[in-house]
């Protein structure tokens, strides 16, 4: 469980704020976009058979009011079109608060993907047999080799295309289909700083039911993570190794004094729902960006935080981690969903909160009260480590 603190002065959260707020966004929103570096991606030659739709004319994407029809915020002169098709290029919709958006079919062709519309379902199933994605229009979520991953905006849709928002195509898509469009921070992963949620005065999430607190329950996996992940030859450092109390700042500090490579919260979850259930891993909102549980946007989601700068690494971490732990325990799939948590925000290596079951569903609080089952996630974590080490290593090469 963790309890998120709101970051930026009050006045910016004041009512009499947001007329200015959707302003100050579209503008960062544009020139963020506008700005971005030219495409490191080598885009692969657009398969001639994918099946994809052709897009809509133009006419059919500006028919509600939420599609602005033109562009309105001020244009550069565009450079040269390149011999390939690039994943950046200007998009064919902008939403009236300048959200870019990037047509699916167009990441289909660069990633050599086929592309299956299921026209009721509103649906766009993207694979090439080693890979599947699932899109699907109007949901804020998307499945990728089986995983939920959760986007900051909703995918849009406009007669026979699905459309996805830039920053969403940057921050959770392309780090999947393209690890090497962004260099790994630092070289080979060799320090783990593993955080066990809570300790001392601050228990955590509790099972009254098993009389088990969260703050011993997550210890005792980071434990046990330490010991495989030191078989393996990394260095580990335990923000608490022991059942003490740990400011969330002193935390991320630990990690950063460490200059670590990595960055590892581990917490289990209680809701007042007692039928939720199953693991979910969470990795830094992006920029610009919701965070997984806020409906609405906020001021502060302009700011960028030390962990903004691996959102792309954040991005692969939390896969991997959140597929393995659902392969190896069959939890249900909570997702890899955005927060902006304090260690999140403040670690400067590419980092995840793993909420790794629910201590408020007692066929899943018994699960977590077993020793047996507590190295099962263990061994699923540091598996999680291993599948990002080797693409790190890979990327590096
Ligand atoms: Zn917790």
């Amino acid at each position: 469980m963790v309890i998120l603190r709101t970051t930026g002065p009050v006045w910016l959260r004041s009512r009499a704020f947001r007329a200015g707020e959707l302003a100050v966004v579209s503008c960062l929103l544009f020139w963020g976009f506008v700005e971005a570096a030219p495409d490191t991606d080598t885009p692969r030659r657009p398969d001639p058979s994918q099946t994809l739709p052709p897009p809509p004319p133009a006419q059919e994407r500006d028919d509600t009011d939420r599609i602005a029809p033109e562009i309105t915020a001020p244009r550069r002169p565009e450079p040269a079109p390149p011999a390939s098709p690039p994943l950046q290029a200007p998009p064919a919709v902008r939403t009236t608060d300048h959200t870019a958006y990037i047509e699916l079919g167009r990441v289909a062709a660069a990633a050599n993907l086929r592309g299956k519309w299921d026209g009721e379902r509103r649906r766009l199933i993207l694979s090439n047999g080693a890979l599947r994605m699932e899109f699907e229009g109007e949901s804020r979520a998307v499945s990728f080799d089986g995983v939920r991953i959760f986007l900051g905006e909703a995918i849009q849709s406009r007669g026979s295309a699905l459309y996805l928002s830039t920053i969403d195509y940057q921050t959770a898509v392309r780090p999947l289909l393209f690890p090497e469009a962004a260099p790994p921070p630092g070289g080979p992963v060799r320090t783990i700083v593993l955080d066990p949620g809570h300790g001392g005065r601050d228990p955590g999430a509790r099972s009254a039911v098993l009389g088990i607190e969260e703050k011993d329950m997550t210890l005792d996996v980071a434990l046990r993570l330490r010991t495989l992940l030191e078989a393996r030859g990394y260095r580990v450092i335990l923000t608490r190794r022991d059942d003490r109390y740990v400011s969330l700042e002193r935390r991320a500090r630990i990690a950063n004094m460490a200059r670590a490579d990595l960055f590892i919260s581990i917490h289990f979850n209680a809701v007042d729902n007692a039928s939720v259930a199953g693991a979910e891993t969470f990795v830094l909102t992006p920029r610009h960006h919701r965070s997984t549980g806020q409906g609405s946007r906020r001021p502060e989601d302009v700011e960028t935080h030390p962990g903004n700068h691996n959102d792309h690494w954040n991005a692969l971490l939390g896969f991997y981690v959140q597929r393995q732990l659902l392969h190896d325990t069959g939890a249900a799939d909570r997702g890899v969903k955005r927060a902006r948590f304090s260690v999140l925000r403040e670690v400067e290596s590419p980092a995840v909160l793993v909420e790794a079951g629910y201590l408020s569903n007692s066929a899943e609080a018994r699960r977590i009260a077993n020793p047996a089952y507590r190295q099962q996630l263990a061994v699923s974590l540091a598996r999680g480590v291993e599948h990002y080490r080797r693409t790190v290593n890979r990327v590096l090469q």
